[in-house]
């Protein structure tokens, strides 16, 4: 939250709404005044027409009014966000301090409860801020009580009933408007990742062609070599390795710029995670990784592009096993639960940061030394394809847990 507020739009809308507030909060506060103590004094109890003379008199007037310059020169030191604050807690005191003078050692009767207090309550959603909300609330509600504690008067229940009351409205309302902008953001985050999902697929699809020729052809004649000439290096194996990573990383580009359409088949979920194990292998055994599955037996047949969830578990699979440099257990469960495909795959590495979640899934977004940062954002998509879910839980030094969900059939 802090980080938005310093964004220069919502700096206007904040002043947009302080200044209504100084406007309303003075009409409102005089000419109540007014109308209690000039126009219809009757509920006076004295009925003297005029200036009140109790408490602090005219002096409150004065005190009121000098907040204002204070405000001003506030808001022009940058700190738009305190005035409201100002105007509250100074509210707060000044009427303690007024209705303790009135009413300490006096027989009246409690009777406070100034209309402007209204006014507070009504401003936390316009100001949208749950911290003002619960300033407004509790600072009231205690001023409420700590009259009532020492003038020793029930009377004070009454405007304290009231402004509960109040206060729940305006948190319903608060509440709503929160949720509201939330969920503006995040459309707005989503096309954000969209246009920029553009501008690196236009470019992704521009290198990935030409780099996908050239390094066909450098995988051909690097295999060519090595028939040609067998045991005269180590080194073979190793291009060849590394061209099919680059292979890998140009076929991730290519598929985020322009996902290709999906052609959906029947395929089993057993032969298509029994392959990506068997290609990732290599890569467990030298990590000393144990890989145990638990598939549900006689699993249906699943709607799906077979190639791309192969990348789809190949991409997690790698994940998993990368995140344990010094070995551990991946746990692969597969399940069918009303016409659904539940996927899970549990590893005990480094886990992800908090911090990191939200990033996850983002173009290059990695936090590995040779990462891509495209194994999760072609995941998404496929699954998104195929109308699935993708869940990623994972605890910092614990483990990962990335769950799939896949309707097994398409409609
Ligand atoms: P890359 O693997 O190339 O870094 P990914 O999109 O596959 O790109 O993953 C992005 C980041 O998410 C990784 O760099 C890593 O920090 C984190 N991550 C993904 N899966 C796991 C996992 N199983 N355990 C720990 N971190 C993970
Ligand atoms: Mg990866």
């Amino acid at each position: 939250m802090k980080d938005y507020i310093k964004n220069p739009q919502l700096i206007v809308e904040e002043k947009k709404a302080v200044r209504l507030f100084l406007w309303l909060f003075y009409i409102v506060y005089f000419s109540f005044d007014l109308f209690t103590y000039y126009l219809f004094p009757n509920s006076l109890k004295n009925n003297k027409v005029g200036n009140p003379e109790e408490g602090l008199g005219f002096w409150i007037y004065l005190f009121i009014i000098a907040i204002l310059p204070i405000a001003i020169w506030i808001m022009k030191k940058g700190n738009i966000y305190l005035v409201k604050y100002i105007y509250f807690y100074s509210y707060v005191c000044l009427d303690l301090i007024n209705s303790l003078k009135i009413y300490l050692g006096s027989t009246e009767p409690f009777a406070s409860g100034h209309i402007v207090e209204v006014l507070f309550v009504l401003f936390c959603p316009v100001f949208v801020s749950k911290k003002y909300f619960w300033t407004v609330t509790l600072g009231m509600i205690s001023k409420y009580i700590i009259l009532g504690v020492i003038l020793q008067d029930i009377q004070v229940i009454v405007p304290t009933v009231i402004y509960a009351i109040l206060t729940g409205i305006a948190y319903v309302i608060l509440v709503r408007f929160y949720s509201y902008i939330q969920s503006l953001t995040s459309v707005h985050d989503e096309l954000l990742q969209k246009e920029r999902l553009a501008v690196i697929g236009q470019m992704a699809a521009t290198i990935g062609h030409e780099i996908r020729n050239p390094l066909s052809s450098l995988k051909g004649f690097t295999q060519l070599q090595q028939e040609q000439y067998p045991n005269t290096n180590d080194f073979y194996p190793i291009m060849i390795q590394e061209i099919d990573r680059i292979n890998s990383i140009v076929n991730d580009l290519m598929y985020i710029s322009k996902p290709r359409t999906i052609s959906f088949e029947k395929a089993s979920i057993e032969e298509i995670i029994s392959y990506t194990l068997s290609i990732t292998q290599h890569q467990v055994e030298r990590q000393g990784i144990t890989v145990e599955t638990i598939i549900d037996s006689s699993l249906p047949l699943i709607d799906c592009d077979s190639k791309q969830l192969k990348q789809v578990f190949l991409n997690l699979i790698k994940n998993a096993i990368e995140a344990m440099p010094e070995g551990g257990n991946i746990n692969i469960k597969v399940k069918v639960e009303k016409q659904k495909m539940y996927i899970c795959i549990q590893d005990e590495g480094y886990g992800i940061k908090d911090e990191n979640i939200p990033k996850l899934g983002e173009p290059f977004f990695t936090t590995k030394k040779d990462g891509t940062g495209l194994g999760l954002l072609v995941t998404n998509q496929v699954i998104k394809e195929h109308s699935g879910e993708l869940n990623i839980q994972s605890e910092p030094k614990q483990g990962t847990n990335v769950n799939i969900i896949l309707p097994i059939h398409q409609n």
